[in-house]
């Protein structure tokens, strides 16, 4: 059975440590000794390294690990990853650890963004986040929309394993946008009674983040009214997500 660990590193992020036996794969290696003490801790060899996008807090850890480890790197082709060795564009599919992984497009936060699909879990980066979505650095707030509509067409159980704990901060401006969301609101609070007692609230399920998330509800009602009180013009889709995008870098 295939099982799926969290590695913390850095201030908020996730290294994903899936393994299956003693067969492993990790995503997003923003640290190298964590990793590594992790890997001999447990008896693991690992197999492969997943990269979602460039980003140092998603990749710093690889000249360490691959010195150590001498694993195949998958990333983005159009992205600097150090030792990439297997470039991906997306719409491939992979085999890892005897599963099949399916290779998603997802530019927005960067243009070469990656997600990794293995049977009901998703790793998806700095793209969708528990209860939010990244900052659109590289693309455009329609490539961003384009991404999370196909993350959002995934079937409903499918766990999202993203790459920050952002939840609580994304759930507070969840709230901003969509007060009379009572299902925010419960899953806010049990978001921070979590926190409390230093627990993950990673992974959600696409269920929740599309009952909750207001970057996947840029077509409710009551998101395009809160965004319109920012800008009139905010109607379609698009608009109404880059207003809130906008909304949210300043929120906090
Ligand atoms: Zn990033
Ligand atoms: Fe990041």
């Amino acid at each position: 059975m295939l099982e799926i660990t969290f590695i913390p590193a850095l201030a908020d992020n996730y290294i994903w440590l899936l393994h299956e036996g003693t067969d492993a794969v990790i995503v997003d290696p923003g640290d190298a000794k964590a990793v590594i003490w992790r890997l001999k801790a447990e008896g693991l060899n690992l197999k492969a390294i997943l990269v979602t996008h460039f980003h140092t807090d998603h990749q710093a850890g690889l000249p360490l690990i691959l010195e150590n480890y001498p694993a195949p790197v998958f990333g983005p082709a159009s992205e600097s990853i150090t030792g990439c060795s297997q470039p991906l564009s997306g719409g491939e599919v992979i085999e890892l650890l005897g599963k099949r992984c399916q290779v998603l497009a997802i530019p927005g936060h960067t243009l070469g963004h990656l997600a990794y699909l293995f049977p009901g879990a998703l790793f998806c980066g700095d793209t969708l986040f528990a209860g939010g979505c990244g900052r659109v650095f590289e693309g455009t707030p329609a490539q961003m929309v384009d991404s999370l509509a196909k993350l959002a067409a995934l079937p409903d159980e499918t766990l999202i394993y993203c790459g920050h704990e952002y939840t609580e901060a994304n759930l507070r401006f969840a709230m901003a946008v969509e007060p009379g969301n009572t299902g925010t609101a419960k899953r806010s609070a049990e978001a921070a009674f979590m926190r409390l007692r230093g627990r993950p609230t990673v992974p959600s399920t696409l269920a929740l983040e599309k009952a909750t998330n207001p970057f996947l509800r840029c077509s409710e009602p009551a998101v395009i009214a809160a965004a319109q009180q920012r800008n009139p013009e905010a109607k379609d889709p698009v608009s109404v997500f880059a207003t809130i995008r906008e909304w949210k870098n300043e929120f906090c």
